[in-house]
């Protein structure tokens, strides 16, 4: 009958900030453009030649239409995205200055895209290139080639083939693409180097092989031109980075839990000690992983909460049980815990966590 017993209500701090726009149970996503044109400028800095910059996936899910005029005031002046649709509102966002180069290439259906809006395709087999020359004669585009990483670009017998070809048509950029950079002493990165120069040296084209990790293994990589991507928002494998991300979960509700009870779906934890249990309003369709429930934590100020039970949709329940006063927000993401530490307590990468933050945060940019 413990679950039936009556449980005096823990009320939370008074709400502050009651003239927000957010709704209180909304978790708020701030984003420190500050921080991305610092990192952004510390890799450029790092780079021999120019730094590009890589806002593909809506800037790593922080959001192109704030994330590329920052870095464009910064001085970036050639952006990367993944496909010609993402390259739509990276122009929206920047005006009629700046590259935006496309790495999927000229794909069947892009050639109005690719003209209006002023997109570099970077070709990736001979037939994007004759669908490129053909649909859009004199339009630029450069060249990708594949070194090793066998994902995307010409290989070496397809580019010998095609070169001559290729090169009368004024390619404004040669590019390829690292598989190992995040690991400095793999052989892959000096092999893919080697490949990539046989492929390329002599020619009187602007070349470009290293993104981030490739930045971080020294200037034999750096050629003409690099294509930071995470670790302008603040990932690794970029060590120095400043944070780029805060995020503050509302607490909704707290109750104390006997031992014996359990907390959530399908009973996945069961308290041993007397609990105290914030519910907390962000769950998996925000991008917070089921997988966190077993090694995640959040910080209420310098104190670590673990997450017990499982993630559900909306909602996860946290045990706060040491601190003497529960804060009204408790934070997954900033200060005490970056991407990549949520990224090793689930087993993926920082970049899918970035990527992966969910589209119901309130969003909140600083430092502009
Ligand atoms: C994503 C990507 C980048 C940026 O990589 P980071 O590791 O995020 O710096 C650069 N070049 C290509 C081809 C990419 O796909």
């Amino acid at each position: 009958m413990a679950a039936l017993r009556p449980r005096a209500a823990l009320p939370l701090d008074a709400p502050a900030g009651l003239g927000s726009k957010r709704g209180m149970a909304q978790a708020q996503l701030t984003i420190d453009l500050a921080a991305i044109r610092a990192n952004w400028r510390a890799l450029a800095n790092a780079t021999t030649g120019e730094a590009g910059a890589v806002v593909k996936a809506d800037g790593y899910g922080l959001g192109v239409a704030r994330v590329a005029p920052a870095l464009a005031a910064e001085g970036a002046r050639r952006f990367f995205v993944a496909t010609a649709h993402e390259g739509i509102a990276v122009r929206r966002a920047l005006g009629a200055g700046p590259e935006i180069c496309v790495f999927s290439g000229h794909m069947n259906g892009d050639a109005e895209i690719i003209r209006d809006h002023r997109l570099t395709p970077m070709l990736n087999s001979i037939d994007q290139m004759l669908r490129h020359v053909e649909a859009l004669p004199g339009h630029s585009f450069g060249i990708q080639l594949d070194s090793g990483m066998n994902r995307l670009g010409m290989e070496p017998a397809e580019w010998s083939a095609l070169r001559e070809i290729a090169l009368a048509q004024k390619p404004v950029l040669i590019m390829s693409h690292l598989a190992c950079a995040d690991e400095p002493s793999h052989g892959m990165n000096a092999f893919q180097l080697r490949t990539f120069r046989e492929m390329t040296d002599g020619l009187d084209v602007p070349r470009s092989l290293s993104a981030t990790g490739g930045i971080l293994l020294g200037p034999d990589y750096h050629f003409e031109l690099t294509r930071p991507g995470v670790g302008i928002y603040g990932g690794q494998p970029f060590a120095d980075a400043r944070a780029v991300v805060e995020l503050m979960l509302p607490v909704i509700q707290v109750r104390d839990v006997a031992p014996g009870e359990s907390v959530g779906y399908g009973n996945a934890h069961v308290a041993r000690v007397p609990t105290r249990v914030a519910t907390v309003a962000a769950g998996y369709a925000d991008g917070i992983h089921r997988a966190l429930a077993a090694k995640g934590a959040v910080w209420a100020g310098d104190t670590r909460c673990k997450i017990i039970g499982r993630v559900s949709m909306d909602l996860i329940t946290v045990d706060v049980t040491a601190l003497n006063k529960v804060p009204e927000q408790l934070e997954l993401l900033g200060r005490h815990q970056t991407v990549d530490m949520v990224a090793d307590a689930v087993g993926t990468i920082g970049y899918e966590i970035l990527t992966g933050l969910g589209a119901r945060y309130a969003r909140v940019y600083t430092g502009a």
